[in-house]
């Protein structure tokens, strides 16, 4: 298990996009092929960004910036715990990939005494 450590430096890059995960065997047996999935999603504005096989995930991105991300790349409701959503709270709960991201995580370690 992971532990999160830092602060959000409110560099915007996970607020302009929505990110949206499927079922990946579900979601090919209705587009037969990974490249007509594709082909369908680019006409549609939605980019499919990867898949994990293992976890029969399919993860989608749309370029959709949110309404509260301010002309500086910030967080308009970034202070107010009851206008930021819960899921702006909480991520990321793992790396994201994002070199931007000012969060860092470690392995928990067990102190046994
Ligand atoms: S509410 Fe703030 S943190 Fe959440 S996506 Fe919008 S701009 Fe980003
Ligand atoms: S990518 Fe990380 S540092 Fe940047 S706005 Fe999102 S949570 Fe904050």
């Amino acid at each position: 298990m992971l532990v999160r450590t830092g602060e959000c430096n409110q560099c915007g890059e996970c607020c302009k996009t929505v990110n949206i995960t499927v079922v990946r065997d579900v979601t090919l047996r209705q587009h037969k092929t990974l490249k007509e999935l594709e082909l369908y999603m680019e006409y549609r504005g939605i980019c499919v960004v990867g898949e994990s096989i293992e976890r029969n995930e399919l993860f989608y991105s749309i370029n959709i910036p949110c309404q509260q991300l301010g002309p500086d790349n910030e967080c308009k409701v970034h202070g107010d715990y009851e206008k930021k959503p819960l899921l702006c709270h909480r991520y990321p709960i793992e790396p994201d990939g994002t070199e931007k991201c000012s969060y860092q995580f470690q392995p928990m370690t067990l102190h046994i005494v």
